[in-house]
């Protein structure tokens, strides 16, 4: 069949997600992420799933206004942080752009590239991304700054959940050995500790599938938040932002994810998942349980649904015009 240009009704969008929610809703599979107590005990049965229109409206059904651990979908918005006080360059130059194939919080992927952390949207690069945000030096100001970004980039302020901070507090290990071998490389900007607790800080910030999906759809309409009617960041990051969720989103799934989905999308081991559809909506699921990976095994197969009931992938020239 030949490839054709069509425009996609808000109808049309609304429709295929309440089918994904209707479809998937008793749908099991996968385990909540254990590694971080807190989590371990949050609901699994929890689900909702949020699109956000370039017009500002918001379709949500289920669990969208329940609200989770950010995790690492916290990322994001700390990466665009970043791109608005040194440039799309700037955090080129000292985080990276790139992708790991390896798990979110691997020591090795740093070991192998250690001129660079990788990427700000994986453990390494976040807590470097963490440490770049201004002012240097000073945390309040910086938990301000972080703080701040996602509000404009959500329209909501986000809170820490107290309990997800200090269960993660208490068990980081991991990523300080992350943070101490990046002060090794010459690649945290600021005190080590102070710019992993700024990370492990905005993962504990609490959030909802109706708030990722603004953000998205703030990243798919070039920085321009339809719900607030406020220009976030330059136009010019937007496909930046777009370009590391596309490439590291999932880690080291994030091929498999692509093939399977054509969409750019970010996940978080709290259970949401943030999609980005360039020009057309920003996209969020939430449902705890995880693949090995720490991808939420519903939200990704309720984003898979959503694509395909929609004929939509990111790769499909079928979407393109040449106009004249
Ligand atoms: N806070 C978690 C961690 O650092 C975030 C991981 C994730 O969501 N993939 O391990």
């Amino acid at each position: 069949m030949a490839a054709s240009h069509r425009n996609i009704s808000s109808a049309e969008i609304r429709a295929a997600v309440e089918h994904a929610y209707e479809k998937l809703r008793d749908t099991t599979g996968g385990k909540n992420a254990d590694y971080i107590p807190y989590l371990a005990n949050v609901d699994p049965k929890l689900f909702g799933i949020s699109a956000c229109l370039p017009d500002g409206n918001v379709i949500s059904v289920g669990d969208a206004d329940v609200t989770f651990g950010m995790e690492s979908v916290s990322k994001v918005p700390t990466a665009i942080l970043a791109m608005r006080e040194y440039g799309a360059l700037g955090v080129l130059d000292k985080v990276g752009a790139d992708a790991t194939g390896l798990p979110f919080n691997s020591i090795m992927a740093l070991l192998l590239e250690k001129d660079r952390p990788s990427s700000p949207l994986v453990n390494a690069g976040a807590i470097a991304a963490c440490s770049l945000v201004e002012p240097v030096g000073d945390a309040d100001g910086k938990w301000k700054a972080i703080v701040d970004n996602i509000t404009e980039l959500t329209g909501t302020k986000p809170e820490v959940i107290q309990e997800l901070y200090a269960s993660e507090s208490a068990t980081d290990f991991n990523n300080r050995s992350i943070a101490w071998l990046l002060k090794d490389y010459g690649r945290i900007y600021d005190d080590p500790e102070m710019s992993l607790d700024l990370y492990t800080r905005q993962c504990s910030l609490g959030t909802t599938a109706r708030d990722l999906a603004v953000m998205a759809a703030t990243i798919a309409n070039d920085g321009f938040n339809p719900v607030t009617d406020k220009q976030v960041f330059d136009p010019e990051l937007a496909p930046k932002v777009t370009s590391m969720i596309t490439t590291v989103g999932f880690y080291e799934r994030t091929g498999d994810w692509l093939y399977k989905s054509g969409l750019p999308a970010k996940s978080g081991v709290g259970g949401g998942v943030l999609g980005v559809m360039p020009g057309m909506f920003g996209i969020a699921a939430f449902s705890p349980p995880l693949d090995e990976a720490g991808n939420s095994v519903k939200a990704q197969l309720a984003l898979m649904q959503i694509m395909d009931e929609l004929g939509l992938n990111i790769f499909a020239a079928s979407r393109l015009c040449v106009c004249g």
